[in-house]
Parts: structure tokens; sequence; C-alpha cells
């Protein structure tokens, strides 16, 4: 489509929110489609009779001129004000241009596109007016047909040019309808896939920490939710483990939360680092705690990865002054494993994970502990 008359259907549109865009260019569309759909008729008049065809010449030029109003009246912003003229001036002058030339020529067929087009002119057509409109572009064709038959008319079009033009009238018709429906389903497609990416980017964020970029809460309660349904039809372990930064208090306390922030994102890296396959998942479970969700690991690998990410945050070598001459930030981490389905909640994964970390401060922080997947079902609570 040229740029040029596309510029021209988007006067008035800027600033308006998508929808009623849509509306006033749909609008703008329809007023230039019908003061260049009556040039070629008007060639006719002027060069086959004039002196015959006076009156629906000058008639057509003022419906031409509204029709142009249209989009000078949408460029102030008053689009109501521009659908309403359109419509009515659409009426009068299919109505008016059949008066003189005869139901023969087939314009009056033009009000089956305008009523099949002016649903989209409204934002919220009410039935009653949808209704009413119908009617009244139905009975206008009703009226123009029966009662401006060849013959009757100021100026009838002679043959064989009655039939050329009722096939310009059918071609006009259908061109109009082909091309608005095209518009509107590249509009529909296109608002489509900015509705998908912008979904999708609010998905991301809400499963999001903004602090780290790892997973937060909610999507780490996802993933867990996802890979506990898939251990039920598809046994294979799945290992949770939580870690917690040891003295994290003092640390704030003594470096300042800025600094702090920054040394949670150096942890998130580093454990983000230490994780190779990707359904492997790190999240940030809140504070300074953090819970990775490992698909296909059992016990052996998890208690692995454990005391490899324990290290990783050892060797970032972060000084943690107040918990004694030459501390480092370091990690607690609770391991458990799972390798069979139980009808317990995804949760109680979690909770085993948390038990072993809270064992694992209890012993002196710095280290991995690890505990076997119990049920709250069965009785005991399992050992390291
Ligand atoms: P422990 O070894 O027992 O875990 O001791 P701790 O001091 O780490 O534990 P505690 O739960 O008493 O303190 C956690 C601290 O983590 C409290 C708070 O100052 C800090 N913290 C939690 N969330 C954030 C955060 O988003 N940014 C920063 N800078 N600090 C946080
Ligand atoms: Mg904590
Ligand atoms: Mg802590």
């Amino acid at each position: 489509m040229p740029a040029a008359l596309r510029r021209l259907w988007s006067t008035g549109v800027a600033g308006n929110p998508v929808s009623l865009r849509r509306q006033i260019e749909l609008c703008n569309q329809v007023g230039l489609f019908g003061a260049a759909a009556t040039v070629p008729y008007q060639f006719f008049y002027f060069f086959y009779d004039f002196a015959l065809y006076r009156g629906v010449f000058l008639a057509n030029l003022i419906f031409i001129a509204a029709y142009l109003l249209v989009l000078l009246i949408n460029r102030r912003g008053w689009y109501n004000t521009a659908r309403n003229l359109l419509l009515v001036n659409a009426s009068c002058q299919l109505f008016v241009v059949t008066f003189f030339i005869s139901a023969g020529a087939g314009v009056h067929l033009f009000y089956f596109t305008l009523a099949a087009i002016l649903v989209f002119l409204f934002q919220h057509l009410h039935v009653l007016l949808y209704s009413a409109i119908m009617t009244a572009f139905g009975s206008l064709y009703v009226a123009a047909h029966f009662l401006f038959p060849q013959g009757s008319v100021a100026a009838p079009v002679p043959s064989p040019w009655i039939d050329i033009m009722y096939a310009g009238s059918v071609a006009g018709v259908l061109t109009l309808s082909g091309v608005f429906l095209y518009l509107f389903r590249k509009n529909i497609d296109q608002a489509e896939s900015e509705l998908t990416i912008n979904n999708r980017y609010l998905e991301t964020l809400c499963s999001t920490d903004p602090l780290t970029g790892l997973a937060n809460r909610r999507g780490l309660d996802e993933t867990l939710e996802r890979e506990w349904a898939r251990l039920s039809r598809h046994p294979a372990p799945l290992s949770v483990i939580m870690c917690d930064v040891d003295h994290f208090k003092l640390f704030n306390d003594r470096y300042g939360h800025d600094y702090g922030d920054r040394c949670l994102q150096q942890i998130a890296t580093t454990l983000k680092d230490r994780v190779s396959r990707p359904s492997d998942l790190v999240a940030r479970y809140g504070g300074e705690e953090f819970a990775l969700v490992l698909p296909g690991t059992g016990e052996e690998g998890a208690r692995y990865l454990g005391e490899k990410l324990r290290e990783a945050v050892r060797e970032l070598a972060v000084p943690n002054a107040d918990v004694g001459t030459g501390a480092y930030i370091t990690i607690s981490v609770g391991v458990t494993s799972i390798d069979h389905f139980r009808s317990d909640e995804a949760a109680c994964l979690l909770k085993r994970a948390d038990k072993a970390l809270y064992r694992a401060k209890e012993s002196g922080r710095n280290q991995v502990v690890f505990l076997p997947y119990n049920s709250p079902r069965s009785s005991g609570n399992g050992g390291s």
C-alpha cells in the first residue's frame, strides 16, 4: 500500500486508544473509497451528455466534498461526527444517484457493503441501534430498487452503458468488501501477535525475581508442581536443594543494604553458572535463600552439586568481617531427593530440603546436609 495513501487514512488516528484508532482508520478508508469510486461515474456523466446528467454530476460533487470532509473532521478529533456524516452521506448518495440514473446501474448495491462495514465503525454498538441502522439500510435499498426502475427516472443511462455501469458497481462492491476484510484480517493478526508477545513478557515478569533475574517463588512453585506431576507418570529421581547465606544480617549491617544486594546478585550468578542441565531450575526462594529443582538427578548427584555450590560461594571470597577475622560469605545447604512418586504434595519436598538446611545451620553452617525424602504420612524424620 503506498505510504501516502496510508498517511491519508491515518488522519486523526494518533493519540487515540488502539480500538478507536482502527475505527477512525476504517472511517477514513470508506471516505476515501467513496470519493474515489465516484470519479469514474463523473467522467461518464461529464463526457457522455453533461446537459442530461448535470443534476447527478453536481450532486456527486457535493457528496465527494462531504467524503473528504470526513477526513478533515477526523483530523479535528471528532470521530463520532465524522462517522455519522459518512453514513448519512453514503446513504444519500446511493439514493440520489439511483433516483437520477435508475436502479439498473446497481449503485444502490453499495448499501450491502456499508451495512457490513458499519459494525466496525461503532465501538459498542447496542443491538437496538444496530438493528435500526440495518433496517434503515435494507429499507433504503428496497425503496431505491423498486421506486427507480429504468424508464421512470430523470436521466436514465442508455444500453449498453447501463450494463457496464451495473458490472462496475458489482466490481466496486466486491473490491470494497474484499479490501476491508483483508485490512481487518491484517489488523486482527497484528493485534493478536502483539498480545501474545505482551502476555509472554508479563508471564516472564511475574515469575522472575527483579534483583537477581532468577525465577522467583512463583516460578519455583510452578516448576516443582510440574516436575512432581511428571514424576507420577515417569518414575525418575527428583532432587531439591535449599541454600541460605550464613550470617547475612551481620553482612548487611556492616556493609549496607546496597552492597548486600550486590552480594546476592553475585551468589545468584554463581549458583546459576554451576548448574548445567537445561531442565534444572535455580530460584530465589526469598530474602537470602535460594532453591534448586533438579529433575532426573538422584541423591549422589544432588549431594555432589550441593557441595559444588557451597565451595563456589566460598571461593567468591566476599569478606564478612563481623563473623570473625578472615571470615568470608558462605552458604549452608540442605539437600533432599526422591526417586518414586508418593501421593504427597510437591511442597513437602521443599519442606524436607528446608529441614536439611536447618540441620546444616545447627551443625555450624557452611556445610551440606542430605535428608532422604520422608513422606509426612510415614512416621520418623529420617537422617543424614
Ligand atoms: P543465618 O546464618 O542463620 O541464616 O543468619 P542470617 O543473618 O543470614 O539470617 P537472618 O534470617 O537473621 O537474616 C537474613 C538477612 O538477610 C536479613 C536481611 O537483612 C537480609 N536480606 C534479606 N533479603 C535481602 C535483600 O533482598 N537484600 C539485602 N541486601 N539483604 C537482604
Ligand atoms: Mg534466611
Ligand atoms: Mg541466612
